[in-house]
C-alpha cells in the first residue's frame, strides 16, 4: 500500500507526520511527501489521512 499526498491541497501543516511520520515527511518545498507503507501502519495513515484538515491524503493498494 502506497499513501499519496496532493501537493495541490497540502498547506504543510506536518499533521500527518505526526500521525505516522515512518510514512509522511515533509520535502525542500514544505509540503508532505507519503511513501509505501505496510499492514501494521496502516491505522495511523488512517488517522492521518482523517486528520488532514484538506482531504490532501489517500491511499493505493
Ligand atoms: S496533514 Fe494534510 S495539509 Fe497537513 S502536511 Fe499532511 S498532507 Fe499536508
Amino acid at each position: 500500500m502506497k499513501a499519496i499526498v496532493n501537493k495541490d491541497l497540502c498547506v504543510g501543516c506536518g499533521a500527518c507526520t505526526g500521525c505516522a511520520p515512518e510514512v509522511f515527511s515533509l520535502g525542500d518545498d514544505g509540503l508532505a511527501q507519503g511513501s509505501a507503507f505496510t499492514a501494521d501502519q496502516k491505522d495511523a495513515v488512517e488517522d492521518a489521512r482523517s486528520t488532514c484538515p484538506v482531504e490532501a491524503i489517500s491511499t493505493e493498494d
